[in-house]
């Protein structure tokens, strides 16, 4: 299931994507464009970025593949990262989803840095765009399947039970140009998400639980809230989200704690709004968003005001009554 992200209109982040210096996209030596605030990419040799020759490194050590997946859910497009040295190993984050198209992008853009040894495929979490293209990748490269416990079983009857090692909390990954990858647990938007930490480049990979260009879904805020404490505790410059643009310095070293003050934000909102004696979802909804919610957008909403009822009541600062029931028909 594709991420639901909440654009930008509807969150605390909507005016950090454009105050970004965005990053520049280089080939080889030459910077040939930037990141636009809407996500969208202006390069003067566009075509260049459609074709296996470009390849953007976004840190000494972090090959990004870009892709416009087109998915309105979460603006900005999606990203592979590939890290470590073309020249010696590397380990690729992430498959894409099951598309034909998103799967040869990727392998294109392997084949350009020169087909490293790839010695391990790193999942963020069990979301159809993160693992769709699991199998061919695999197929190509042997590498073996690192993920979260909870996923391994899944995996492992995609591509052999064999193919996949499961991460220990807090593991380190040796990979090429003498860096390594610390697997942060970190759920959430996902309990079998993983998060990962590169520190001689002070890059995060948060996967779906920090993007680049908007708010996103939270199954368990919790969890999400602590997964972001524990994010926190890693220092950083540079976010590198699955979806969305590249977060450089200094925004990348700001955003999870914007995301924080955002969630506490939204808490606020919920217990003010109980406060005035508004009790049903839909009115905290109608409450604390832009009046012009679209309607798809309102699901979104009642969702994520749900979970934030839901975190309140298992910390028994809000109580739930019984439902009401009337006969049918
Ligand atoms: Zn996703």
């Amino acid at each position: 299931m594709p991420t639901e992200a909440l654009p930008h209109e509807l969150c605390a982040l909507e005016n950090t994507s454009s105050v970004l210096p965005f990053i520049p996209l280089m080939v080889g030596e030459r910077d040939v464009g930037r990141y636009q605030a809407d996500g969208t990419i202006k390069c003067d040799i566009l075509d260049a970025l459609r074709t296996e020759r470009l390849v953007m490194q976004v840190k000494p050590h972090v090959y990004a593949m870009h892709i416009d997946d087109g998915a309105v859910t979460h603006p900005g497009g999606s990203n592979n990262y590939f890290v470590g040295d073309p020249k010696g190993d590397m380990v690729l984050i992430d498959t894409g989803d099951h598309h034909r198209a998103w799967t040869k992008s990727i392998l294109d853009y392997y084949k350009a840095l020169g087909s490293p040894k790839i010695t391990g495929i790193l999942i963020t979490h069990s979301h159809g765009d993160h693992i769709g293209g699991l199998d061919r990748i695999h197929e190509a490269t042997s590498a073996p399947i690192r993920c979260h416990p909870k996923l391994a079983e899944r995996l492992g009857k995609i591509v052999g039970p064999e193919a996949v090692v499961s991460l220990r909390s807090r593991e380190l990954m040796k990979t090429g140009g003498g860096v390594t990858l610390r697997a942060l647990f970190t759920p959430g938007h996902e309990v079998d998400h993983v998060c990962y930490y590169l520190r001689q480049d002070s890059v995060l990979f948060t996967g779906d639980t920090i993007l680049g260009g908007s708010s996103t879904t939270v199954g368990d805020l919790s969890s999400s809230m602590k997964s972001l404490q524990l994010l926190s505790s890693f220092r950083h410059d540079t976010i590198c989200p699955a979806h969305g643009p590249v977060v450089p310095p200094p925004q990348g070293a700001r955003l999870v704690q914007q995301y924080i003050n955002h969630r506490n934000e939204r808490e606020a909102q919920v217990l003010a709004a109980l406060a005035k004696g508004i009790t049903d979802v839909a009115e905290i909804v109608r409450d604390i968003y832009p009046r012009n919610l679209k309607r798809g957008l309102r699901h979104a909403a009642e969702r994520n005001v749900q979970t934030h009822l839901a975190k309140l009541t298992r910390e028994r600062r809000v109580a739930v009554s019984p439902a009401r029931y009337s006969l049918t028909g």
